[in-house]
């Protein structure tokens, strides 16, 4: 068993945040990168909204250059997942066999897309059809028609995206008007490859080998809309599983905190598994540094 001051549980934009903070802290944290190195950004195509990136950055890159900074100052990374954890004792249990226990732990372990739980949605997900990621999928669909599910600021995303290769988009929304941002939703209006189905909702993924259609439910019709690809933008569950029974979650698995403390002394947490309101990765960097910080003087 190896002792540790400092593990961070994941490494998106919070994970890395506290890697940075905590490092600089000379804590030497130790970062589990978990089975998406880099988080939901390292998923996503342009980041315009990362202050200090005037020109937007890619997300892939801006991920990349927060591990560098991190790694720069002493953090370490294991590229393991956390299968069980005692918060009381501080004791991790990797996927390897190695087991660690901590002095202090930080939670960012994020969140992961939710999905319809529709038929057909597993059957076609991977290869097949059915996607929650345009910018790693979007390619495979060069001149054919999809659909984006969602009308959130990630459903406009990634229909915008997708307009650079199919050749029409839809968005499938259940209600009357977008979730998303005045500015992500006028884009999406504004171009001609985007159709917008108001009020409707995806009741199944058909298709043979591969997608070739979606059943639709618009009021009391019903309809099938042939697509080749569906991309599910519906928003996120937390990643919590692993921590419940041992400390506060809400009704939808968020951690709840108390600024960058949890319930149990020497945890804290950071970014979207402890955030159902903001979900930006600024806000996401902002809670790491001040996890890291808190981190910091519970352990001094
Ligand atoms: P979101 O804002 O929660 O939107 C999810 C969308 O999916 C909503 O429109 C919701 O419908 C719909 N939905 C949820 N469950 C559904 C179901 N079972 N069937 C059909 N539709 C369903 O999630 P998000 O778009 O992923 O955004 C998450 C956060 O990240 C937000 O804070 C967003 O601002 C941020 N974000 C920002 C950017 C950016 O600024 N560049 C990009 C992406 C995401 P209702 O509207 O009816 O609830």
């Amino acid at each position: 068993m190896d002792f540790e001051n400092l593990v961070i549980i994941g490494s998106g934009c919070a994970g890395l945040t506290a890697a940075i903070y905590g490092a600089r802290a000379n804590l030497r944290p130790l970062v589990i990168e978990g089975d998406q190195p880099g988080g939901q950004l390292t998923m996503t195509s342009y980041v315009e909204n990362f202050p200090g990136f005037s020109e937007g950055i890619n997300g892939f890159e801006l991920m990349d250059n927060m591990r560098n900074q991190g790694e720069g100052f002493g953090a370490r990374f294991l590229s393991v997942i956390v299968e069980r954890i005692n918060l009381k004792t501080k004791e991790l249990f990797f996927n390897n066999g190695q087991n660690v226990v901590a002095k202090a732990i930080i939670i960012a372990t994020g969140a992961a897309p939710r999905m319809l739980n529709i038929p057909g949605e597993r059957e076609f997900f991977g290869g097949k059809g059915v996607s929650t990621c345009a910018t790693c999928d979007g390619t495979f669909y060069k001149n054919k028609e999809v659909v984006v599910i969602g009308g959130g600021d990630s459903a406009c995303e990634e229909a915008q995206f997708l307009t650079r290769f199919c050749s029409k988009v839809y968005i499938i929304h259940r209600r009357d008007q977008f979730r998303a941002s005045k500015i992500m939703a006028d884009r999406v209006l504004a171009n001609p490859k985007i159709e917008v189905l108001w009020n409707t909702i995806p009741i199944e993924i058909c298709g043979d080998k591969k997608v070739t259609h979606i059943c639709l439910r618009t009021e009391n019709r019903e309809r099938e809309l042939p697509c080749s690809g569906i991309f599910l933008a519906i928003g996120h569950i937390p990643n919590t599983k692993i921590f419940g029974g041992q400390m506060e979650l809400d009704l939808e698995g968020y951690i709840m905190t108390q600024g960058a403390h949890t319930s149990i002394p020497g945890i804290f947490v950071a970014g979207d598994c402890c955030d159902c309101h903001y979900r930006q990765a600024i806000t996401a960097a902002g809670m790491g540094a001040a996890a890291a910080i808190s981190a910091e003087r519970y352990l001094s």
